[in-house]
């Protein structure tokens, strides 16, 4: 038993020779993330007020695709989307389409807790916000020339990316990062969330994102699916990252919370499970469970992530174990 969480910065190819320029923000990120949800756990805050203050300061970080910093869709513009769920009562909310809201974490919980309904989109969203009285910018703070340049390169290769687009699923070798077969997205980054559970055992799970570069307009991904990309019961909470068509269709959140339910299944051997069921390179996730586990599984090259637990272990990774 115990407090624990874990969060993490977007999974996917992400090769060994990642820009050192480019990595180090995001791994301090994560680490002064990690140190502001430690703190509020110790502080006895509620896992659900938890995952969504850790949430909106990875929104508010330029460097992961998730509010200020989320990618464009194939029209230049933010369409960002997110999900929280309360592990103890199963209620939950998400938000798709929006284009002006600063925090849609904060938007996913209000749909959850002032609504009846769970999952609000588009225009009802925007408008739910300005309702609710939400901050809400001009959508020009949410491009920046970097995104231009994803988005331009996403174009030229007319492809949808996460991270380095990977023809053949192995770390590259110097040489492979020159030829066709790794299509770089210039300066790319990752979708976010958090899990926790509380100093009572209550879990709760959060996830945010602005979706893939290059996206159809109106695509919705996995991050504000309940049970794809987002998940929390009595048991577990899950936050998951990579291929939103893959993980809605694997439903990977839900089938580790499945798997422990029914199976009776750790929180690990359920989350290697679900993960290793899914084709290469497409999922990762970062669980913790009721009595304190915690699981960071992925089947892509990397993931950003980071995690800490009462006894006082912690973590900041980015590629398998051996690897970082
Ligand atoms: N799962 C997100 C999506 O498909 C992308 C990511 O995890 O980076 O929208």
């Amino acid at each position: 038993m115990g407090w624990a969480l874990a969060l993490h910065g977007g999974g996917g190819g992400i090769p060994l020779d990642y820009p050192p320029e480019q990595l180090q923000p995001r791994v301090d990120s994560l680490r002064h993330c990690l140190q502001i949800g430690i703190e509020a756990l110790k502080d006895g805050m509620p896992a659900l007020d938890l995952v969504e203050l850790v949430v909106r300061e990875l929104e508010n970080n330029p460097h992961f695709n998730a509010g200020k910093g989320s990618v464009l869709n194939c029209n230049g513009d933010d369409e960002m989307e997110a999900s929280i769920m309360d592990g103890n009562t199963k209620n939950c909310g998400a938000v798709s389409g929006l284009k002006t809201v600063v925090n849609a974490i904060s938007l996913a919980r209000l749909v959850m807790e002032k609504t009846p309904h769970i999952y609000l989109a588009f225009d009802g969203a925007e408008a739910f916000a300005r309702e609710q009285g939400v901050e809400t910018v001009d959508s020009s703070y949410f491009v920046n020339a970097q995104n231009i340049e994803r988005l331009k390169q996403a174009k030229e290769a007319n492809r949808t990316q996460v991270h380095y687009t990977q023809l053949d699923y192995t770390q590259p070798t110097p040489k492979d990062l020159k030829s066709e077969k790794w299509i770089p997205n210039g300066d790319s980054k990752g979708t976010v969330g958090c899990v926790a559970v509380d100093k009572q055992g209550n879990l709760a799970s959060a996830t945010s994102t602005g979706g893939l570069v290059n996206k159809m307009v109106g695509r919705i991904g996995d991050t504000p699916i309940i049970g794809a990309g987002t998940y929390a019961n009595h048991l577990c909470a899950v936050s998951a990252t990579g291929t939103g068509e893959a993980i809605i269709r694997g439903t990977v959140a839900r089938d580790v919370a499945a798997l422990m339910e029914f199976k009776g299944l750790s929180l690990n051997d359920a989350a290697d499970y679900a993960v290793e069921s899914f084709p290469k390179n497409t999922a990762g996730l970062v669980a913790v469970s009721a009595t304190g586990e915690v699981a960071m599984p992925f089947n892509t090259l990397g993931m950003f992530r980071a995690c800490a637990t009462e006894d006082g272990y912690s973590e900041v990774a980015i590629w398998p174990s051996t690897m970082n």
